[in-house]
């Protein structure tokens, strides 16, 4: 199983990949995630990735797909995988296709999350992450147990920077010139899921996995 997830920022992308990834066996592959931990671990590809992300940009093209090349061809993404915010520009979905070529691989589905901007706005400001595990939590919709604490791992809690409202607007304006390209490049590949975000966390996996079958 080798899957796509698209949506805007918020839209649940990360939930979504981490309850599949459990229900299939597969790796989900964060490159948000991957990028943060290579700035918090000081490396040469974080300290490049920080000042775009900091302010809502996307990282460029080719550190990104660097990034991305050397995930997949671990042993442990033979079996599948799921990407979570990878593709975001054409010339990512490109270089992926010609990736994935090589390696013998086919997608089996790249699911569209959608989610109206007013929504995306409110979710992004109360989200919380773990710095520890990535667990996600919202302020009012998700809190933990202990305010403030992550429920797994006992971590401070913490805002990412890119959701704070200015950054918030720039990846919105992002996500619809660079990354909606995308829905139509997978429509036309007849891969294309399209799901509606603005449901319970639940019945939003349901819906995906019944639409897989
Ligand atoms: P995310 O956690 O997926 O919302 O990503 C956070 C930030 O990481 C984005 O706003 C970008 O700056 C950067 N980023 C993550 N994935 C990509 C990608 N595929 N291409 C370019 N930048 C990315």
């Amino acid at each position: 199983m080798r899957l796509i997830l698209l949506g805007p920022p918020g839209s649940g992308k990360g939930t979504q990949a981490s309850l599949l990834s459990e229900k299939y066996d597969i790796p989900s592959i964060s490159t948000g995630d991957i990028l943060r931990q290579s700035i918090e671990a000081q490396e040469e590809l974080g300290l490049k990735a920080k000042k775009y992300m900091d302010e809502g940009a996307l990282v460029p093209d080719e550190l990104v797909i660097a990034m991305v090349k050397s995930r997949l061809i671990k042993p442990d993404c033979e079996r599948g995988f799921i990407l979570d915010g990878f593709p975001r520009t054409v010339a990512q979905a490109e270089a992926l296709d010609s990736l994935l070529n090589s390696l013998g691989y086919s997608l089996r589905a790249v699911i569209n999350i959608d989610l109206k901007d007013e929504v995306v706005i409110e979710r992004l400001s109360g989200r919380r992450m773990c710095k520890r595990c990535n667990r996600i939590y919202h302020v009012v919709y998700l809190p933990p147990k202990t305010t403030g604490i992550c429920d797994d791992c006992g971590e401070t809690l913490y805002q990412r920077d890119d959701d704070k409202p200015e950054a918030i607007k720039k990846r919105l304006q992002v996500y619809m010139v660079q990354t909606t390209p995308l829905i139509h490049y997978y429509q036309e590949k007849g891969k294309l899921i399209s799901i509606n975000g603005d449901r319970e966390v639940k019945v939003i996996h349901e819906d995906i996995v019944k639409r897989l079958v």
